[in-house]
């Protein structure tokens, strides 16, 4: 049988959200659990992928099912395209299997044309209505389908409205608008050099088309590199009959959450707009009024509204976000999706829909996205500098947050000052789907129109940005990239704070502290901690990010990077000497004094950790990293190893390498100096006594990572100078102490070999940085440069050194894991690059049976979180 492309609402449920989309799945839920949904159909993301494997085509055997379908609508609906009678209207939306609010093309009011119109004006005996609608259609059409800016159009507009004497859109009447349509049928044709398509079916073939090409925009594309949304997918489209918000004071238009998306509190949420059509209310044209003003005016359909919100939530068992219409007093449902929410309101709803009996702990952990937990742990307003400022103005607290930056006006000036180092504030009219990488670079957005379902309040949510919307007080020129506020004029590259969880807004920049967390973070953390089996560790090299990081709630530390430690007073200048020693009694002198700063280091590390396990890496930089470049600081060198400045030069011109990260680094320090490896065993074991002896209720078992192995040989000649130095300090100390040493395996033929190097190593620490760069032959200093042309290309999708990738990378950790435990059936193995933070690659390392993921301090709860949600997946299935 052939595959079937389209689906009339009454032939799709809830599950099929692959196929028909989110949106697609769920107006066929609505329609079978008999809530009102103007009727349609959906086009398959399947028709999606075929119209690009075709070279951008709908086939033919497509078409003629889009064509049936038409037939099947028009005699379901009882009108026709194109009728003198009864026409029929249809929006065209686009829905992939996730919501990607925003970042998609829509176009409504399809069908029309100058008889069309003429018959609705007459049926309605509201001409005003229909020449509105016309010329929104143009305008949509013209800007979708044929990429004609906007602005031609708005420039029209705001003309007549000039011309008119008005300033709302609303106060031009049925000739004004009729008038606006043939203008902008006139600029069509001067910039398409084609008249405007007066068939239906052309087009709704042309909408159905943008909506496929649109999947494809720069928008979209980064959209889903961010939120983990594969480009195989494709959307589909929805073809939906019209319900009309803008036929008069009787009906309206509104978009609500059946909780509040940015707390959590279990209370309606949304805005209203009389007399309008759908995408006025998120665009921010106009500034809508609270939801339950509906129930003033439109008593019937908000009581009628409150039953469906109550019917969806008990449905979807999880917070609703729906779009509806209001036509002469009668409701129809145009969308529902589980609402996008802040990580706050994500926390609460869970526990909520838990106490309320909706949802079991599990699916409370499973529905939590765990990137969004970032927003929870990032900084806030430091309360007593917030107590004594005054607020330069008050909008809507759109997505919470404290962020302080330097003023821009636009997205590219957000990315450009980012780009150099800035915090930037961007500052906006109203925010549109091409400013969302500005949106990303910047700290915190400003808005003066729109409410919170505006554009800017929603993807700032999603992206955990601070934002605060609708600042109308403000007195913007865009132009001449300054506003006023309160009295107050700035310009650009002036300092503000924005606190999104108030939506105050304050003159200069705010000192901000770190976000504290409580109650319902940790409920979810406790059931969280309760179904996972993978540990979480974390990537600490100070006693205060160790602090951190177990306050977050890790086990252990997977990786302290030494090196870190030498930067840092004048053990570089103890370090420099080393680096530059002529012999080994010059080396060991300076490795001297750098022992106790170590041993002090490891011992407040240990203390921070609790007795918990703690893995030490040793020296992995290659050490031109640690020289000199500044002349005083050459001639001090010289100077405290009896040296001539010729003769350090000399040393350091030396050290030059011309690929330095394949250079000398890692274990190949220790191969050619080994007194470096002797003297952090020292400080490894002499600060795990001094620390077991504080502590006798602790169990001291120090773990030593060898870097950058790839031969067995190699491994065992650096671990035979930590045992034998090992076990001399603790023979000194007269003390009975198990420690381990083990590798990263960070290099592909060490993941080769893991079966020799489980010989030597007791664990294995995977380093998917070195080991994505070294199996993609990546620079990861300079991927950047390049990556862009391969997302472009759709190469690839993501960037493979913060997602792992699986198929290459994670094949190497597999096979390595695999080969580790055949060898060593209880050798420990985890993960301490980048990725052990990133929830798609833990869910990995649990499939592959690692024992435990290590990342940043504040990424430990998102990893705790991600691990849980993989065993529970696990279990499902
Ligand atoms: C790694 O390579 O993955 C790793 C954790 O080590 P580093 O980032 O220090 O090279
Ligand atoms: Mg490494």
């Amino acid at each position: 049988m052939s595959k079937k492309f389209c689906y009339l609402f009454t032939e799709g449920n809830a599950s099929m959200r692959e196929l028909l989309g989110g949106k697609g799945a769920n107006l066929a839920e609505m329609t079978n659990i008999g809530l009102p949904v103007p009727q349609g159909f959906t086009i398959t993301t399947e028709a999606c992928t075929q119209y690009y494997e075709d070279g951008q085509k709908i086939n033919d055997e497509i078409m003629a099912e889009i064509m049936e379908y038409i037939e099947k609508m028009e005699k379901i609906t009882g009108k026709k395209f194109g009728d003198h009678e009864n026409p029929l209207l249809v929006s065209v939306r686009s829905g992939a299997r996730a919501s990607m609010p925003g970042m998609m093309d829509t176009i409504l009011n399809l069908g029309l044309n100058e008889d069309v119109v003429g018959v609705i004006a007459a049926k309605s005996g509201n001409p005003r209505w229909a020449w509105d609608c016309y010329r929104r259609f143009i305008q949509m059409y013209s800007d979708v389908v044929m990429e004609v800016g906007k602005k031609y159009f708005e420039q029209l507009i705001d003309e007549m409205k000039e011309k008119k004497g008005v300033t709302q859109d609303v106060e031009l009447s049925a000739e004004d608008l009729k008038e606006l349509a043939m203008q902008f049928k006139a600029e069509y044709k001067a910039k398409i050099g084609a008249d405007f398509p007066s068939d239906p079916k052309e087009q709704l073939i042309g909408a159905i088309k943008a909506v496929f090409r649109s999947w494809d925009n720069p928008r979209a594309n980064v959209y889903r590199r961010d939120n983990d949304i594969p480009y195989s997918w494709g959307t589909a489209v929805n073809v939906q009959s019209m319900a009309f918000g803008n036929m008069g004071d009787d009906c309206g238009t509104g978009v609500a959450f059946t909780r509040n998306p940015a707390t959590g509190e279990k209370k309606l949420m949304g805005e209203f707009l009389t007399n309008a059509q759908g995408e006025d209310v998120v665009a921010g044209v106009r500034t809508p009024m609270p939801i339950d003003q509906m129930a003033e005016k439109f008593p019937e359909a908000y009581a009628q509204f409150v039953d469906v919100c109550k019917t969806l939530e008990d449905h979807y068992r999880d917070m609703q976000d729906m779009e509806f219409t209001v036509e002469h007093g009668k409701l129809y449902m145009l969308q529902t999706r589980n609402g996008k929410r802040t990580a706050k309101a994500a926390l609460k709803i869970a526990c909520d829909l838990v106490d309320e009996g909706m949802i079991s702990e599990q699916q409370a952990v499973a529905m939590i996205d765990p990137r969004n937990l970032d927003t929870l742990l990032h900084p806030q307003f430091d309360a007593e500098a917030l107590k004594k400022a005054q607020p330069a103005g008050k909008a809507l607290p759109a997505s919470p947050g404290a962020a302080c930056g330097k003023i821009v006006f636009t997205a590219e000036d957000a990315k450009a000052w980012a780009a150099r180092g800035e915090k930037v504030v961007l500052v906006r009219l109203e925010t549109s789907p091409e400013d969302i990488e500005g949106m990303k670079a910047a700290q915190g957005i400003l808005t003066v129109r729109g409410g919170m379902t505006s554009h800017a309040a929603v993807v700032a949510r999603g992206m955990g940005t601070c934002c605060v919307s609708g600042c109308s007080a403000i007195a913007m020129d865009e132009e001449n990239k300054k506003f006023t506020l309160s009295g107050k004029t700035y310009h650009e590259g002036d300092w503000l704070s924005l606190d999104g969880s108030t939506g105050n807004i304050y003159d200069g920049a705010m000192p901000t502290v770190d976000a504290t967390i409580g109650g319902e973070f940790g409920r979810i953390m406790g059931w969280a901690d309760k179904y996972r089996r993978l540990k979480v560790r974390t990537n600490a090299d100070t006693p205060h990010d160790a602090a951190k990081a177990r306050e977050l709630g890790a086990q252990g530390i997977g990786l302290c990077r030494t090196e870190h430690m030498f930067f840092e007073g004048d053990r570089i200048e103890a370090i420099r000497e080393m680096i530059c020693s002529d012999t080994v009694e010059e080396r060991e002198a300076a490795l001297a004094k750098l022992l106790p700063m170590q041993q002090g280091d490891f011992e407040g590390i240990y203390e921070a950790m609790e007795g918990c396990p703690v893995t030490i890496r040793f020296l992995d930089p290659p050490l031109h990293e640690f020289v000199p470049t500044e002349e005083a600081d050459i001639e001090k060198l010289a100077k405290a190893q009896g040296k001539t400045v010729e003769q350090i030069k000399n040393i350091i011109a030396a050290l030059h390498e011309f690929n330095p990260m394949m250079g000398h680094r890692g274990c190949r320090l220790a191969v050619t100096f080994p007194e470096i490896a002797a003297m952090q065993t020292r400080a490894v074991i002499r600060a795990a006594i001094n620390v077991q002896k504080k502590h006798p209720d602790w169990t001291m078992v120090p773990e030593i990572m060898i870097p950058l192995v790839g031969e067995v040989k190699e491994l065992k000649y650096v671990k035979d100078i930590v045992v034998t130095t090992a076990d001399q300090e603790l023979a000194a100390a007269g003390m009975d102490m198990k420690y381990l040493v083990g590798t990263m395996i960070e290099i592909p033929r060490a993941a080769l070999t893991a079966d020799q190097i489980a010989t030597e190593a007791q664990f294995f620490s995977f380093g998917t940085n070195d080991l994505t760069q070294m199996t993609f032959g990546f620079s990861r200093d300079d991927a950047g440069k390049f990556l862009g042309a391969y997302y472009d290309k759709k190469i690839y999708e993501n960037d493979p050194f913060a997602k792992l990738d699986q198929v290459g990378v994670g094949k190497l950790v597999k096979m390595a894991a695999e080969m580790g435990r055949a060898t060593r059936p209880d050798i420990h193995l985890g993960i301490c690059g980048e990725h052990g933070g990133d929830p798609s690659s833990v869910e990995f390392c649990h499939k592959v049976g690692l024992d435990y993921v290590s990342c940043s301090p504040f990424r430990v709860p998102i990893a705790r979180l991600a691990a849980a949600q993989a065993a529970i997946k696990e279990q499902r299935q």
